[in-house]
Parts: C-alpha cells; sequence; structure tokens
C-alpha cells in the first residue's frame, strides 16, 4: 500500500494551533500585550472596537522589530526568547512558544508596524489568514503596532460561537487588568469604541490596584509582605469587611505572571476563615517571587495554570503571611476611634442615665479562633452592632406609626448590644389583638384560611412584591424618590461605571436622581422612597456584581435584571422579626402581585396545609 501520512502545510497547522491559542478576542489582547511587555514597552496602548470583535490593536513604544525579524514573527516557532531547551528554566518573558502571532494571522487580517530606534524607517506587514499580502518600507514611530481585524473571519463557527460584546468585552477588560496588574511601572491605556476606558499611569502597586478598582479601594488594602528563602511575598488582601460577592478581585501573580490556582487561593480563603459573611469572598493582589526553575507554567497553552515544585510550602507561608498582615490590621480599629461613625450617641439615647463607660481590651484575642458569639469585630466589649432594621423600617413608609414605634424602639435595644433582643420583639407582637398571622422562627408567617394554613418565606414574599413595584415604576416611568440631605458620592471602577452607564436610565426610573455621572465618580441626589440611603453603596455593588456574573443572552433586559437585584437587596431577611402588622401587611401585598406564587428568581412563596393534610397526620 502507498505511504499515507503527509505533513501538514503551514497554514493548516497554525490553523490548528491558533484553536489552542485564540478562544475568544481576550486572548488576542494578553498575546499582543505581553508581547509589547516583552518588548520593554513602557506605554501600551490597547484599541478595541466591538469588544474586539471588529478591531483589536496594541500599539507600544518598544524595541520594535528589524526588518527581517518582522517578517519571521509570523512564522510558527518564531521567537526571540529561548535558544536551548535550559532556556525554559530560567524564562524571564511572557512568551517563549513563538506561536502567537503565526497563530494570530492564521485566523485574521493583521497589520504590523514596527521601528527600531537606531532605524530611519519601518516596516509594515500585512497578513490575511497566513498569506502575506504586501510588505512595504513606512515611517512610523519607535516600536511597534499591530492591529487584528475580522478575527475567526475562516472559521466561521468560532466566530458565531462568540457571545455578545457585553461578555467578550467583560473577558479584554479581565486581560487588560491582570496585564496592568502584573507591571504598575510600565503605563497603560485602553480605549473602547472611541472612549477611554482606563489611563494608569506609571505607579506604584497600591496606586495601580486604586487606578483600576476605583477610589473607594485604597482604604480597605492590607498590605502583605514576607521574604522566605523560597519566596517572596508582596500585594495586598482586602479587609473582610470589605468582602465582595463575587470572584472579581481574586489577583495571583507568580513572577508577573497572572495564574489561577485553587489551593494557593484555598490558602488565602483558611486565612480569613471566621472573617468573612459566607457566600463572600477575600479580594486579593498578591505578586509571588519565586526561582524560575522551582515552576513549571509549560503546562497550559494559554499559561495561566502552573506547576510548583513545593505546594505545600508555598501555602503554608502564604496563609501566614495573610493572617499575620489580617492581625494587625484588626488591632488598628480600637486604637483609630475616628472612624467608627457608630459610636456616636444616638438622639434617643439622650433620656438614660449615662454610666462610666469601660473599655477592655482582650489582649490574648485572636481574630483567627472562630467565636460564635462575638461579633466580627470582637475582642473589646464596646463593640456596636450596625442597625439591621433601618432597612426595614424604611420599606413600610406608607404605614402608620405603630410599625416604625417598634422599630425605634427595636434599633435601641440593637444598641445596648444586646445579642438576646428578639423576645422584647415578639412580646409586643403577641400583645396585639386579633392576631391573625404568626411568625414561625423570624422566618415564615404563618396564617389561617379557609381550607387550612398559608406558611409564607417572608424573603421571598417581599421579593416578589418589591420585584413587580419596581417593574411597575420603571415601565411607568414614575418613580417616587427621596431627596437627600446632602448628595451622596460614590466612587467606581471604570469597568463598574460602564455596567451603571447601561443601567442609569433604569435606575432613574426607580426613583434614584444622579447629579453627576461622570469619570469614576457618581454623585446622588436622590434615591427610591424605599431605599435607606445607608443601604445605597451596598445596594449598586450588589447590582453591579449581579449583571457581572448575567451571562447576558439575547433576551436580556437590564430592567428586569435591576428589578431582581434591588428586590434581593431590599427585601427583608430570613431572621428579621416583623409586627403583626407588617405581616399582614405583607401577606395582603403578596396576593396582590401578579404572580404571589413565585420569587422573582422562581423559588416557590408560600405553600398550603389543609386540614385535610392534619388530619391525615392525626390518624
Ligand atoms: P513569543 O512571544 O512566544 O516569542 P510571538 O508569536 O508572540 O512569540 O512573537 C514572536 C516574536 O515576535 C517574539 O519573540 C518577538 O521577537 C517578536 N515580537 C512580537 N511582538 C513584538 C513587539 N510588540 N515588539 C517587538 N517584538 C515583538
Ligand atoms: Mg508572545
Amino acid at each position: 500500500m502507498a505511504d499515507i501520512i503527509q505533513l501538514l502545510p503551514d497554514h493548516v497547522a497554525n490553523q490548528i494551533a491558533a484553536g489552542e491559542v485564540v478562544q475568544r478576542p481576550a486572548s488576542v489582547v494578553k498575546e499582543l500585550l505581553e508581547n509589547a511587555i516583552d518588548a520593554e514597552s513602557t506605554l501600551i496602548k490597547l484599541i478595541v472596537k466591538d469588544a474586539g470583535k471588529t478591531l483589536i490593536q496594541v500599539i507600544d513604544d518598544g524595541k520594535g522589530m528589524s526588518v527581517t525579524d518582522a517578517r519571521l514573527s509570523f512564522e510558527r516557532h518564531a521567537t526571540s526568547k529561548i535558544r536551548s531547551a535550559e532556556d525554559l528554566f530560567s524564562l524571564h518573558t511572557k512568551g517563549f512558544r513563538g506561536e502567537a502571532l503565526a497563530s494570530i494571522a492564521a485566523i485574521a487580517h493583521v497589520e504590523l508596524k514596527t521601528k527600531q530606534e537606531q532605524d530611519e524607517l519601518g516596516t509594515q506587514i500585512e497578513i490575511e489568514g497566513s498569506e502575506v499580502k504586501s510588505q512595504e518600507v513606512v515611517v512610523t514611530p519607535k516600536g511597534t503596532s499591530i492591529s487584528v481585524k475580522h478575527l475567526f473571519f475562516n472559521i466561521p463557527a468560532r466566530r458565531n460561537f462568540l457571545k455578545s460584546n457585553n461578555v467578550e468585552l467583560r473577558h479584554i477588560i479581565d486581560e487588560f487588568h491582570r496585564v496592568a496588574l502584573a507591571h504598575p511601572d510600565i503605563a497603560f491605556v485602553m480605549v473602547h469604541n472611541g472612549s477611554e476606558s482606563f489611563n494608569l499611569p506609571k505607579s506604584n502597586y497600591r496606586q495601580r490596584v486604586v487606578n483600576i478598582f476605583g477610589g473607594k479601594t485604597n482604604e480597605k488594602l492590607v498590605p502583605v509582605e514576607e521574604e522566605t528563602e523560597v519566596l517572596k511575598i508582596s500585594g495586598f488582601v482586602g479587609k473582610p469587611e470589605f468582602a465582595r460577592k463575587t470572584k472579581n478581585e481574586q489577583f495571583f501573580f507568580v513572577n508577573n505572571r497572572f495564574i489561577k490556582s485553587a489551593y494557593l487561593n484555598h490558602a488565602i480563603s483558611s486565612a480569613f476563615e471566621g472573617l468573612m459573611k459566607d457566600g463572600s469572598y477575600p479580594s486579593y493582589f498578591l505578586n509571588l517571587i519565586v526561582d524560575p526553575k522551582t515552576i513549571d507554567i509549560n503546562i497550559h497553552p494559554t499559561k495561566t495554570e502552573i506547576k510548583f515544585d513545593d505546594e505545600h510550602t508555598l501555602y503554608a507561608i502564604l496563609r501566614s503571611s495573610v493572617k499575620h498582615s489580617l492581625g494587625q490590621f484588626n488591632i488598628a480599629p480600637v486604637l483609630d476611634f475616628d472612624r467608627d461613625k457608630n459610636l456616636d450617641t444616638p438622639y434617643h439615647y439622650e433620656g438614660k442615665r449615662s454610666s462610666n463607660p469601660t473599655i477592655e481590651v482582650n489582649r490574648s484575642f485572636n481574630p483567627f479562633q472562630q467565636e460564635k458569639s462575638q461579633s466580627k469585630s470582637g475582642g473589646f466589649s464596646t463593640s456596636y452592632k450596625k442597625e439591621p432594621a433601618a432597612q426595614w423600617e424604611s420599606l413600610y413608609v406608607g404605614l402608620e406609626s405603630k410599625g416604625t414605634q417598634t422599630h425605634q424602639e427595636f434599633s435601641e435595644v440593637q444598641f445596648e448590644s444586646e445579642p438576646e433582643n428578639q423576645s422584647l420583639f415578639n412580646e409586643n407582637a403577641t400583645i396585639e389583638s386579633s392576631q391573625r398571622t404568626y411568625q414561625l422562627h423570624n422566618k415564615y408567617i404563618i396564617s389561617t384560611i379557609k381550607s387550612g394554613m398559608l406558611i409564607i418565606d417572608q424573603h421571598r414574599a417581599h421579593q416578589r412584591v418589591l420585584y413587580e413595584g419596581l417593574l411597575k415604576h420603571t415601565t411607568i416611568k414614575e418613580a417616587v424618590s427621596q431627596q437627600l440631605l446632602f448628595p451622596l458620592e460614590l466612587q467606581f471602577s471604570s469597568s463598574e461605571m460602564e455596567l451603571l452607564k447601561q443601567l442609569k436610565e433604569d435606575l432613574e426610573h426607580t426613583g434614584f436622581v444622579f447629579s453627576k455621572f461622570e469619570d469614576n465618580r457618581i454623585e446622588i441626589t436622590g434615591v427610591p422612597v424605599n431605599v435607606p440611603e445607608s443601604e445605597v453603596s451596598i445596594i449598586l455593588e450588589q447590582l453591579i456584581s449581579d449583571v457581572e456574573q448575567e451571562v447576558p443572552d439575547s433576551n436580556f433586559s437590564a430592567t428586569d435584571l435591576l428589578a431582581k437585584s434591588l428586590s434581593k437587596s431590599l427585601a427583608i431577611k430570613a431572621g428579621q422579626a416583623l409586627t403583626n402588622m407588617e405581616q399582614e401587611h405583607l401577606v395582603n401585598s403578596l396576593f396582590a402581585c401578579k404572580e404571589p406564587s413565585v420569587s422573582p428568581t422562581n423559588r416557590t412563596t408560600f405553600i398550603t396545609m389543609s386540614v385535610d393534610d392534619f388530619d391525615k397526620k392525626f390518624m
């Protein structure tokens, strides 16, 4: 039989390789940014159109390429970064496979312009699907500019597989963040559809984090520094109380390369143990420097996974240095009284006789020992709780005196920091006459109906009520807002601002009034009637995180998402005691809804048990 094995032509091999290297526009962004860094640039500009589907361009002021190198750079396995296999063990560059440019050129229209410092003129090359269309001498500044258009033009399946612009842009921004965080000494600019999304000057690490994630990030960073024989750690972790609902602010860099490691992530989570609420994640921005000989970054084509020789030691060092930093920080608030607003005397405290204040510092307090009875800031006995009632209070603004009164009592009790304040509250409830509802474990509302019994999940029910109300406001566009005494200024990162811009109009329809909406700041002068001022920033943060997590499809509705997110944030929680009036009001409002039986996220809001059901049980 004749021989049947053939060598694949280069352009086919390149296309196959491209499948591994280029999954989406963000992969191109990553490769081009990394090449610019390897070229020792000091300023790197990323220009993107339509989330990279139309254009991705990276312009740098690095060392550029000679005519020959410019042409060679598009060949597979063409790299200036390693010469022998040994070099693999002492890598100091991002790239080394010599695959990226060849792969990208196989599946897009690429234009390269490059010039080295000492040369008069530069080189321009155009390639479409691995085919060189032109090569010319051009006038161009020192450095390199590569533009990539019509990505996946010759692989329609891939092109169709791309997600919405929102999703693709988010991936691009993620890559941009990772690269920019790893290199604060390089200035970065990102422009999307003609407007500047990021402008990051050369700076120190803290400033870089703040420039990316917004001014409010500054106060939440706790430095982590550690140097041992095998490992150097530097960077920041977020204070536990600023923990986020998403993992968007978790960054590990090993030798300035972003990596993902569930194992090391676990080391950090365990250092935060006992300090975090369930469902929230610590922020961290950590750089690990290790001997390149002790790691293997070659195991994954996109190089975000890594193998360490001695993971266990790294784990232990990382965990203990994060713990140490958190421990140091936990002592700080004791000395820094100015910061705690909750220590201000409340007005309704006036009538009380004062007693000598005592502050006991528990010197042996260990923040990492989980102590259920103590609040998070534990360690000294005057820790006041935030008023959980505040939010609930204003939800029933429409309701008259009785309910509100109870709440004042409630917050007062709260203020004396008695953990067992619920008994008082329930006593109150039982005094009320003609009781038709009953609250079980501060979680379910039980009411009798003709056929038997109705059991309502208070949190879900309230979510449904708020959700329909919000939808109504946003669609008929006549929300009621309450004017704030002083405008509230909030800071957001550029990517958060992008999202907020898209939601601005809908937010206004729910009752938000914005007086400024620019750069990284928004100023709020009015909020929906049922939104307490103190909750605004939490609500917006929750909203951003909900939008970030949503993978928008074609029938994605910003209004709906907003209503869902706000109703989730604002709804009374399980554990919240309700007066009888509040219980009844909730039951009535629920059954006035269009779809009372499910929450906005399709969970059951109530169940019924008939007398028959009971009869059967007693047989
Ligand atoms: P790798 O980065 O793995 O070497 P690439 O395909 O990404 O492979 O790039 C091939 C070569 O092209 C690089 O080794 C480098 O010499 C050159 N090159 C690519 N981008 C740039 C740039 N922005 N500035 C200077 N040289 C570059
Ligand atoms: Mg490269």
